[in-house]
């Protein structure tokens, strides 16, 4: 993967904020850069990124939570802040 892929931590961000904000869909391309961000970051090589739920932790430096595609099929456990995709 190119460093180039990957985007800093202030454009993910700027990026996820932008996108809360006006609640409308990313593009592929920016689906693919916040995906690889967190595979960088996590060393995780699948990931799923989803937008039904805020993260918690202050260790994601995007917004929503983020789920180990290979090991955690129904998105028990965010890799940041443990909560499961499911909450009621
Ligand atoms: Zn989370």
């Amino acid at each position: 993967m190119a460093k180039s892929d990957i985007l800093s931590r202030s454009d993910l961000m700027e990026l996820e904020i932008a996108r809360y904000r006006k609640d409308n869909q990313p593009t592929k391309n920016e689906v693919d850069a916040i995906v690889n961000h967190h595979r960088a970051v996590l060393n995780v090589p699948r990931i799923s990124w989803t937008r039904y739920w805020v993260c918690d932790s202050y260790n994601n430096l995007g917004i929503y939570c983020v789920y180990d595609d290979d090991t955690d099929r129904l998105h028990d456990s965010c890799l940041y802040c443990g909560h499961p995709e499911e909450r009621k």
